[in-house]
C-alpha cells in the first residue's frame, strides 16, 4: 500500500495484462510470501477496491429491485477436472455450458472454474467474513462476461468477472454431494505444475454442490483475491451456507503447497472498503420495511 507510483491508466492496464499472463510463473503464497507482500510484485493488490471484505449487516444497503440471480445449466451434469495448483483445489469446466445472469449483474456470465479457501482449524478459512465471523471454508465460482472476446479480455474489463461465494458450516454428517470431489483429493495431494496433472471428475451438476434454492446474497464490486488482484469482479456472497463434515474438510487440509507444506489457511485477509457500498437483494435487517432507496449510492452506473 502507498508504494505505487502514479501511472497513467494505459500503463496500469498494460501492467495488468502482463501480470495476468505471468501470474502462474511468479511465486506467491500465503505464508512467508503472504498477502501483505503481494503488492510488491503485483501492484494492483495494493489498490483501493480489493477483496475479500468483512460484510457488516448494519451497513448493508438492501435493495429489493436487485432481484435473484438466474442460474442456467446449474442443474445439468457437466464434465470437469480437478487439480492442485499450489494455492487451492481448482475445478475447471471441460465440457458443459453453465451461466449466471440477472440479479443486478451487468451481463451474462459463463462459469469458468470453482475453487476453495479453507483453514487449518474450523475457526478460520473463509475469505469473506460476515459481521466479523469467519467460516471454515468458502467456495468461489468464477464466471466471465460472455460479451468479452475471451477470458483474457474479461480480466481487463470492469465487471469482466462475476464471482459467487458460499460459506461452509460444519455438519455432523458428510455432505455426500461432495463425494465426487473429495474422493479425488488423494490423487492431487501434491502440487504439480501444469494442467496435464488434472484429474477428471465424475459428471455432476454444479447446483448439487450448493444449498437448495440459494437466493439471498450480498453484492459489491471488488477484485480477484489472489494475484494479480484485478479490480474487475462483481461479487455475490450468498447468505445460505453449505454443510460439510469435519472428516470431509480434513481431506482438503491434506493437500500440499509447492513448497511441500500443508495447503491450508489459503485465504487473504479482509481488505478495507474505502467507501464502497455493500448491497443485498434481501432484507438484511429482517424487518417489514426495506431500507429507503438512496440516490447516488455508487452502484447505479453498474446496473
Ligand atoms: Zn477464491
Amino acid at each position: 500500500m502507498g508504494e505505487i507510483q502514479p501511472r497513467t491508466c494505459a500503463a496500469l492496464l498494460l501492467l495488468a495484462l502482463i501480470q495476468v499472463n505471468t501470474a502462474t510463473s511468479v511465486h506467491w503464497g500465503y505464508e512467508n510470501d503472504g498477502p501483505s507482500r503481494w503488492s510488491k510484485i503485483f501492484p494492483l493488490c495494493g489498490e483501493t477496491r480489493q477483496s475479500p471484505i468483512n460484510i457488516v449487516n448494519s451497513k448493508v444497503y438492501a435493495r429489493q429491485k436487485i432481484g435473484n440471480i438466474t442460474m442456467i445449466g446449474y442443474d445439468k451434469p457437466i464434465t470437469m477436472k480437478i487439480r492442485n495448483n499450489g494455492h487451492t483445489a481448482r475445478i475447471d469446466i471441460t465440457r458443459g455450458d453453465v451461466f449466471i445472469t440477472n440479479g443486478g449483474l451487468p451481463g451474462k456470465y459463463k462459469l469458468l472454474q470453482l475453487h476453495f479457501h479453507w483453514g487449518s482449524d474450523n475457526g478460520k478459512g473463509s475469505e469473506h467474513t460476515i459481521n466479523g465471523e469467519r467460516f471454515p471454508m468458502e467456495v468461489h465460482l468464477v464466471h466471465y462476461l460472455t460479451s468479452a472476446a475471451n477470458v483474457g479480455e474479461a480480466l481487463t474489463l470492469p465487471g469482466g468477472l462475476a464471482a459467487i461465494g458460499f460459506m461452509f458450516e460444519i455438519s455432523e454428517d458428510d455432505n455426500n454431494e461432495y463425494d465426487n470431489i473429495i474422493s479425488k483429493l488423494p490423487q492431487i495431494t501434491e502440487y504439480r505444475d501444469g494442467d496435464i496433472f488434472s484429474v477428471p471428475l465424475a459428471e455432476f451438476a454444479i447446483g448439487d454442490l450448493l444449498p437448495n434454492n440459494p437466493c439471498h446474497f450480498y453484492r459489491y464490486f471488488g477484485s480477484l483475491t489472489t494475484p494479480s488482484c484485478n479490480e474487475i469482479v462483481v461479487w455475490s456472497v450468498f447468505k445460505e451456507k453449505i454443510n460439510i463434515s469435519e472428516r470431509q474438510l480434513s481431506e482438503f487440509r491434506k493437500l500440499m503447497t509447492s513448497e511441500g507444506g500443508h495447503l491450508q489457511n489459503n485465504f487473504r485477509p479482509v481488505q478495507p472498503l474505502n467507501g464502497r457500498v455493500v448491497q443485498a437483494n434481501f432484507n438484511v435487517a429482517d424487518t417489514d420495511d426495506w431500507l429507503e432507496e438512496k440516490e447516488n449510492d455508487g452502484m447505479e452506473k453498474e446496473e
